[in-house]
């Protein structure tokens, strides 16, 4: 099958133990994902903050080794990759940051930062690679100067378009970008989602979006994965997901959401009780200790994805 694939994905930590001593826990970050990205589309990634969703999103490009699961693009098992296939494999799955600062080498020049990938890849002559370079970073809107200036001469936005830059720059059919614009003012945000909204339709990009901001996803992508304690619980078409929430955590997600519209604004109820630690997560249904629409039976049995419309899945007993 062509695009990514992620089935039964799984991302466990140990903490503790050691010579830092304590009883050593078992941390199921991600406990269940399984999502698909075909050619060209957007999937997004939503949940509240530790959900697991950018823990998810690094397993999938093995930026942390998954625990279990398989992830293939293109029909390649990115797990079994021969060296030269992961190589190749990297150049075509980029990633961009939630904190391009922190993500880009503030000893290096823009220059070097956006060039290096290419010369690692062994793509071009350095002529070649200079003028890519270039031609990324107009892309990107940053003027030609900019190349021989460093990470701290920038603003907060200016830093994310270079870190779009440098994920761009090796032309990849995936992107999969963890939350890239939770960290600027909210005109830079806009800012930053027409560009990636530009590049994307100029390239023909598929992009795994993760974001905690429903209206983020709602504008980007085609479909949604809702993701609650390491597991999807909903997914979707966006639209479907946005205008008629089924699964109860969703439900509370969206009225939880700030409206956009300034007329109308009011506080927006918070979705109650605290959510419980992936060090210790609750039998049965990861919501049913925060779910206003618990049983019995929700304590004791996980409930399994069934479809309950074309392309829509929920993890819920109430289906
Ligand atoms: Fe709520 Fe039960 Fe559905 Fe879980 S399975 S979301 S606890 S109703």
């Amino acid at each position: 099958m062509s695009g990514l694939q992620v089935e039964g994905l799984k991302k466990h930590f140990t903490i503790g133990g050691g010579f830092l001593g304590g009883k050593a826990r078992t941390v199921r970050a991600v406990e269940n994902v399984s999502l698909s990205v075909a050619p060209g589309s957007s999937v997004g990634l939503v949940g509240e903050s530790g959900c697991g969703k950018s823990t998810a999103s690094r397993a999938i490009l093995r930026l942390e080794e998954p625990t279990a699961g398989r992830v293939t693009f293109d029909g390649i098992d990115v797990a079994s990759a021969s060296p030269a296939e992961m190589r190749r494999l990297r150049q075509r799955m980029q990633f961009i940051f939630q904190d391009p600062y922190a993500s880009l080498n503030s000893r290096r020049s823009i220059r070097r930062t956006l060039e290096e990938p290419l010369k690692v890849h062994g793509i071009g002559d350095p002529a070649e690679r200079r003028a890519r370079a270039e031609a990324i970073l107009s892309e990107v809107g940053l003027p030609r100067d900019a190349m021989d200036r460093f990470p701290h001469e920038f603003s907060g936005g200016q830093r994310q378009r270079i870190g779009i830059a440098r994920a761009l720059v090796l032309e990849p059919d995936l992107v999969v970008a963890d939350e890239p614009v939770s960290a600027l003012d909210v005109s830079v945000q806009a800012q930053i989602l027409r560009l990636l909204d530009d590049l994307r339709e100029k390239r023909t990009l598929s992009f795994l979006f993760v974001s905690h901001d429903l209206g983020v996803i709602r504008h980007f992508c085609d479909t949604t994965c809702v993701m609650y304690l390491g597991h999807v619980v909903e997914s979707g078409p966006t639209q479907e997901i946005m205008d008629d929430p089924a699964h109860p955590y969703t439900v509370l997600l969206r009225q939880s959401s700030p409206i956009p519209d300034p007329a109308n604004r009011v506080d927006p109820p918070r979705i109650a009780g605290e959510t419980p630690s992936p060090a210790n997560p609750p039998s049965g249904c990861p919501f049913h200790t925060r779910c206003p629409r618990a049983m019995a039976e929700c304590r004791e049995s996980m409930p399994a994805a069934k479809e309950i419309a074309p392309g829509r899945q929920v993890a819920c007993h109430l289906f």
